[in-house]
């Protein structure tokens, strides 16, 4: 600070001594800008003093400015460091020094590498170098230390302002949460399955029992088939998403013929769409070209739309399977004209758990349908979107990207 005021008095004597030698020539917008206005009547002197007087003013302000925002940094409770053109870190606030488990003032002039341990950290800054934003997760010390998701985004001034947020506790927790349903999933699997087989065979042996058994008997031993049916499906639903979003889930890669696969799959609800009174169509124009995925899996989507598709449809309402090509993608929707989604839902509806209204599910459902859908299309390389109008129905779409450019028979 007290060389930039030096500076400045050396700056402002060779300006005095200019208004001296030239009086009045001298530039007035100058002076006035140095806040000397009336500089020409006050003399070099007086010139020189209110200048410096003025600089002292300025470096205090800013002063304060970085104070300020060095307490607001450190309030945010996220790491910030600044990675100078250089490449070395020319700022970090507190929370960067904690997380990077280094003393204070340890990081300055220091680079990204030397400070993270981590070649992953280069990778996002030449990113944000490039393209202006980049981001990535890390656990340092070989997940030994904190779990930091990085967001680096180039500065319109100077460098890359690099955001590190410490994420370790909530992994934790999303990694007992998945423990936890896991293993209830698999404990409540076998115990449920037995009671479904068994309630099956009770109804088979009920219904060829004719009038032996009484018909409130037959009736209710009907729902617990069907309410068991609901538990199976929820538990094995459970366990597939916690498969998914672990990643493990998609494994067998295979070139897939959505045209086929749309076929089969409303075939595995027809009986399901009969029972409702809900007619099924496939309309498959022309050839599709392939996708490259997990038939199983995408077989799944398909079966977890179509189910939702009948199951909000009224008794005639017609459902449509389309499978397209679009540019270099593979669209498969299904349209239903069914009870539609409200226009506030929609951005939620493929959260796990979320159901637009509990009272008006016909038949249960866990609300992870979509979400499962939606992880699964992901992980494809794809995305999934819902169009639909309350009353009126609703289409859900997911767009594949195409293999290559070889086609492989319509499906019917
Ligand atoms: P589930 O159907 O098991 O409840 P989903 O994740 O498949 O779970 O769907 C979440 C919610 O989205 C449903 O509960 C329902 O409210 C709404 N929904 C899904 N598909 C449709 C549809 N075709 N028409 C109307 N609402 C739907």
């Amino acid at each position: 600070m007290e060389l930039l005021v030096a500076g400045v008095a050396l700056a402002c004597l060779a300006l005095g001594v200019a208004i001296g030698r030239r009086g009045a020539a001298v530039d007035a917008e100058q002076l006035r800008r140095l806040g000397a206005v009336d500089a020409p009547r006050a003399g070099p002197e007086e010139v020189v003093r209110r200048v410096v007087e003025r600089a002292e003013a300025a470096e205090r302000s800013v002063d304060l400015g970085r104070r300020d925002l060095a307490y607001l940094a450190d309030l945010t409770g996220v790491g910030i460091l600044l990675v100078d053109e250089d490449g070395r870190i020319a700022l970090a606030n507190t929370a960067a020094h904690v997380f990077l488990d280094r003393p204070p003032g340890g990081l300055a002039g220091r680079t990204p590498m030397e400070a993270f341990v981590d070649r992953r950290v280069e990778e996002i800054l030449a990113e944000a170098r490039a393209g202006g934003a980049a981001g990535g997760e890390i656990a340092l010390n070989e997940s030994e230390g904190p779990s930091l998701v990085i967001r680096a985004r180039r500065s319109p001034v100077r460098g890359i302002w690099v955001v590190l947020e410490d994420v370790t506790e909530l992994r934790r927790l999303q990694q007992i949460r998945a423990e936890f349903i896991d293993n209830l999933s698999h404990e409540l699997r076998t115990p449920l399955s037995t009671v479904s087989l068994l309630a099956e065979t009770l109804a088979r042996e009920a219904d060829a029992a004719g009038a032996a058994v009484p018909p409130r008997m037959r009736d209710r031993i009907a729902k617990i088939e069907v309410e068991t049916g609901h538990l199976v499906q929820m538990v094995n639903e459970l366990l597939d998403l916690s498969r998914i979003e672990s990643g493990a889930a998609v494994v067998h890669l295979d070139d897939v013929d959505l045209g086929r696969l749309a076929t089969a799959s409303t075939e595995r609800l027809r009986l399901f769409a009969d029972r409702q009174g809900v007619p099924l169509r496939v309309d498959v124009p022309e050839p599709v070209p392939a996708v490259r995925g997990d038939e199983a899996r995408l077989g799944q989507v398909l079966v977890n739309l179509l189910h939702n598709a009948v199951k909000f449809s009224p008794n005639g309402g017609e459902v449509v399977v389309r499978v397209r090509v679009d540019g270099d993608e593979v669209v498969t929707s299904v349209e239903d004209h069914g009870l539609g989604i409200p226009r506030a839902a929609l951005a939620r509806i493929f959260e796990r758990f979320y159901k637009v209204d509990r009272a008006r599910v016909r038949g249960g459902g866990t609300g992870l349908g979509l979400a499962i859908a939606r992880h699964v299309v992901e992980q494809h390389g794809g995305r999934i979107w819902v169009e639909s109008e309350e009353g009126r129905g609703s289409v859900f779409s997911f767009a594949l990207p195409v293999r290559d450019s070889s086609t492989i028979g319509a499906g019917s």
